[in-house]
Order: C-alpha cells, then sequence, then structure tokens
C-alpha cells in the first residue's frame, strides 16, 4: 500500500521523522490507506514555505479575479470527483453515503461562493468632516493562517476553511484530522493540478498534541482557525497567546430542538430524528437535547422511540443504511461510557444504548439509536456533549420553561423549534442564546450565512460575509489632498 505524503511548499512531501499512520474503516475495520503522520517539524517546514508565498508574493498580491478563478476551477474539479470523494468520505468517516454526497456538494458550493465573493466590493470611504482628507478603509489578508478540523465532516471543512482563507489572498496550512484524511488528500491533488502556486496551500497530517499545537502556537502564524471540541479549543486559545495571534473557534453543543404541542406531529418526529441520528450524532450542531411540551409528550416520545427503533444501523456504503457507525472504537467506548453514565444517574433508558457486536456489525463500530427519557436539568447526559447518538429528553410546560431549560447549558451553537404559531417560535428563537437557529426545520447549513456559537460553543464566525472578514484585516488610509505646513510649532 502506497504511503501519501504531506503537500508542503507544492511538493508531496515524506515527513520529517518519517511517521505514518494506518486509516482504517470504522464500519469494517478494514485498512484502508497508510498516510504520513507528520511531526512538529514539518509544521515548522510548513510555515517556512508559508511565510515566503505570503511575504514575496505574488499570492498576497494575486488580483481577487485570479484567485476567484482558481477557486471556481477548484469546485469544478471537486464536481467531477464527487462520485469518488463521496465514497471515499464514507468509508474513512462512516456517515451513510446519501450525507457523503450532500457534503461533497456542500463543499464545492463553499469553493464556488467564496470564488464569488472573493471579488466583490470590500472597504469603504468616510466623511471624516475635513475637506481635504479622503478617508478609506481596505482590507488585506492576515498572512499565514494555520487550519485545525475535526473527523466528522473531513472535506466539508477542510472547505470551509480553505474556500475564505484562500479567496481573502491568506496562505493556508490545513491540519487535517488524524482519523479522516483521504478526501483531504483527494482535495489537495486536486489543488495541485488546478495550480495553486507553492506555499499558498498546505496539507499536514498527524496528531493535534504536536502538529496541530505546533500551528497554534508558532510566532510566524499570523492566525488559527480551530473547529473541534471546546476543551480542545481551550488549549488552541492558550497556544495562541504568544504573539496574540487571531483566533476563531469553532467548538462543541448540546443544542436543544423545542418541540411544542402545536407542531405538526410528523414533522417534528422527522425533524427530531434527523436532529439527533444524522451523521450518527456525530454533529457540533446535534439537536441532543429534545424538549418536548408536556402536553403532547404522552403520544410524540413513544412515537419517536418506536421510529428510532426502525433506524437501518449499518456500512454507510449500503444503500439501505441510515446511520453509520461510530468514527473509533475509542469513541464508541466513550458514547458508551455515557449510556452507563445515563443510567446510573437514573434517566430511563427508553431505547438503543446497545454496542451491535453481531454478524454485518462485528467489525465494526456499531451503536443502536438511543433515547433518554426522564432526565434532570442537572444530569451529565443532559448537559454534556456526548457526540453520538444519544438524546436527552427534557419535558416543558410553556414558552418560559422552554426558554429557561433550552438556554441552561454552557454552550450555545444551534437550536430548533416546532410550532405552527410563528410569532411564538419566533419569539423562542430571539430569546436562545445560540447562534444558529431553525424554525420548523433542523440542520439545514448554507454557505450564505454565518456559522458559529454563543459561550463555550466558540468564538468568530464561518460562512457567508462573516467568514471571509475573519480572514481580513482592516486598514485606514487617509489622504491629506491639500498639504500645507501645518503651522504647530512657532519658531520653525
Ligand atoms: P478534537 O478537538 O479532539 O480535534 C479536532 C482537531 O484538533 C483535530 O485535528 C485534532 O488533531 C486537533 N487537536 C487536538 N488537540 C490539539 C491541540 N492540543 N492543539 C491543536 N490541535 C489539536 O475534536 P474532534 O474529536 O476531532 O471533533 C469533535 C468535536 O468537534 C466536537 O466537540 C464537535 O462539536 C466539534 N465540532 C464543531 C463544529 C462547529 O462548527 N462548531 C463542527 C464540527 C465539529
Amino acid at each position: 500500500m502506497k504511503t501519501t505524503n504531506l503537500f508542503l511548499g507544492g511538493e508531496w512531501t515524506a515527513p520529517a521523522e518519517g511517521g505514518t499512520r494506518e486509516i482504517l474503516n470504522p464500519a469494517t475495520g478494514e485498512r484502508l490507506a497508510v498516510v504520513a503522520d507528520a511531526s512538529a517539524q514539518d509544521a515548522e517546514i510548513a510555515v517556512g514555505h508559508a511565510r515566503k508565498a505570503f511575504d514575496e508574493g505574488p499570492w498576497s498580491r494575486t488580483r481577487a479575479q485570479e484567485r476567484a478563478a482558481l477557486l471556481f476551477k477548484l469546485a469544478d474539479r471537486i464536481e467531477s470527483r464527487a462520485e469518488d470523494l463521496a465514497k471515499m468520505e464514507t468509508q474513512n468517516n462512516g456517515k451513510p453515503l446519501r450525507e457523503s454526497k450532500f457534503d461533497v456538494a456542500d463543499a464545492a458550493g463553499c469553493f464556488r461562493y467564496y470564488a464569488g465573493l472573493a471579488t466583490k466590493p470590500l472597504g469603504q470611504t468616510y466623511d471624516v468632516g475635513d475637506p481635504s482628507i479622503t478617508s478609506m478603509v481596505v482590507r488585506e489578508p492576515i498572512g499565514v493562517c494555520g487550519q485545525i478540523i475535526p473527523w466528522n465532516f473531513p472535506l466539508l471543512m477542510a472547505a470551509w476553511k480553505l474556500a475564505p482563507g484562500l479567496a481573502a489572498g491568506n496562505c493556508c496550512i490545513l491540519k487535517a484530522a488524524e482519523s479522516t484524511p483521504l478526501t483531504a488528500i483527494s482535495l489537495f491533488e486536486l489543488m495541485a493540478e488546478v495550480g495553486f502556486p507553492p506555499g499558498v496551500a498546505q496539507l499536514l497530517l498527524g496528531p493535534g498534541d504536536t502538529v496541530g499545537h505546533a500551528l497554534a502556537a508558532h510566532p510566524a502564524v499570523d492566525k488559527v482557525a480551530f473547529t473541534g471540541g471546546t476543551a480542545t479549543g481551550r488549549k488552541i486559545l492558550q497556544a495562541a497567546t504568544g504573539n496574540l495571534k487571531k483566533v476563531t473557534l469553532e467548538l462543541g453543543g448540546k443544542s436543544p430542538n423545542i418541540i411544542f404541542d402545536d407542531a405538526d406531529f410528523d414533522v417534528a418526529l422527522d425533524y427530531a430524528l434527523f436532529g439527533i441520528f444524522a451523521g450518527q450524532g456525530e454533529v457540533c450542531s446535534a439537536g441532543s437535547r429534545l424538549l418536548v411540551q408536556k402536553s403532547v409528550a404522552e403520544r410524540f416520545v413513544p412515537c419517536l422511540a418506536e421510529a428510532a427503533r426502525h433506524i437501518v444501523v449499518g456500512d454507510g456504503m449500503d444503500p439501505d443504511t441510515e446511520m453509520g457507525p461510530l468514527i473509533t472504537r475509542a469513541h464508541l467506548d466513550r458514547v458508551m461510557d455515557y449510556v452507563e453514565i445515563g443510567k446510573n444517574e437514573g434517566a430511563e433508558l427508553l431505547t438503543g444504548g446497545r454496542k451491535l457486536t453481531e454478524g454485518r456489525f462485528a467489525s465494526g463500530n456499531f451503536v443502536s439509536p438511543t433515547l433518554f427519557a426522564n432526565t434532570r436539568p442537572d444530569m451529565r447526559i443532559v448537559q454534556e456533549e456526548i457526540f453520538g447518538p444519544v438524546l436527552a429528553i427534557q419535558l416543558f410546560e410553556d414558552e418560559a420553561d422552554a426558554v429557561r431549560l433550552a438556554n441552561n447549558t454552557v454552550y450555545g451553537l444551534a437550536g430548533g423549534v416546532f410550532t405552527r404559531d410563528v410569532a411564538k417560535g419566533l419569539r423562542v428563537l430571539q430569546r436562545l442564546r445560540a447562534g444558529i437557529t431553525w424554525l420548523n426545520t433542523y440542520h439545514p447549513t448554507f454557505n450564505e450565512a454565518p456559522w458559529g456559537g454563543y459561550k463555550q460553543s466558540g468564538t468568530g464566525r464561518e460562512l457567508g460575509t462573516y467568514g471571509l472578514d475573519a480572514y481580513l484585516e482592516t486598514k485606514q488610509i487617509n489622504i491629506n489632498l491639500n498639504p500645507q505646513r501645518l503651522g504647530w510649532y512657532r519658531n520653525i
């Protein structure tokens, strides 16, 4: 099996210390690839190339039209390889193929969106009250950006980072997650074909606490953009203090999905399932707390449990599969620990909570869709991000109670409301302390709309014009159109 190298300075390069890592299929345990495993030394090399590309140009001084053309071309290449990329994503991450196809299309859309945005007006001019002064604001790239991504949306997260970073004229160093580098490697093969100049976009693979940390701490890196767990986000923020680099963090969540008794029953049921079980619950914005109004709970909750029992779990490559395996054995064990914690805390396990180990499940990391009822707000399964297919159901009396419970965690990433009363729905969304909210839907994500969290779910925003903004510096330029002696000092 050929080892894939790192993409540094425009070349596929063997890691300095020669490390390798086996990449496994979480559905079958089969070895998919052996890839290079970088060390901090490789991060150092990448930063050197990126600095040169940025400081000596021409990337930071290319016209926006040129950057846009490359990004448009990349989007086309991704689409032309969509089928292969989707299969690769499913084999590496485990999610059902229909979800991977969606992610690949979304990744191409993200590159295309920022290609378009690269050439749109940026900056402003001001009337500063002095007729001889023209004052303007221009936007410039920040410089060298370290970009660290998780394993749950490997290609899409790479797109969310690289597309705005490159559109803005930065030099980007992407570090893929340890377990899911395959679509990122393919993406860089496509980027090499498209012709991004050396050092402009580089790929590191390897451990977070060495390679990722090296990027976050490096004094010659100007910005670090991170998506991952809240605990890691804290470490990144600390590592970034040395040179006070710019930091954006997209972190975890424990998002509420609120079902009022006047909601369309079937629609709410569908989205309650989709909210938690899409992507095996390994989704930052998962609706992992279901808040159900007491007046409808007796009817809604048993129907939900019954529906969850019918979700088809299996290998994501099987077209019948509706929920795939968890990413690794270690993560499966972590999720199973939470099931035990929930039971010990006194929550009622309505369905699931079982490791699936028989027959076709024997070599994969499978768990059945899991629902807990009779929870209390202080339980760990209600407060902590499990990042798996485990739903904690909470009951509420009225609108005020729903808002109080919904906001009662340290997170604030997303939230949904289901009701036929749009005014009530809007009132609740306005009171949610969360960055991404939905009324009568759950999970749709748009390249055009800002993505990010309140509270401990992060800082800064990706996507939309906000996402480009996060990769730009802001400079004021003031021009005196009528230079005359100042006359401030009397004796000259
Ligand atoms: P993680 O924090 O363990 O790892 C994420 C990335 O950070 C990986 O590439 C890892 O190698 C790297 N890393 C780990 N330790 C590091 C360190 N000390 N310094 C620098 N880099 C380090 O997260 P994960 O388990 O890969 O992903 C799951 C988490 O990601 C969940 O909490 C989920 O909610 C979050 N997530 C958030 C969003 C969002 O947009 N808010 C999107 C997807 C995932």
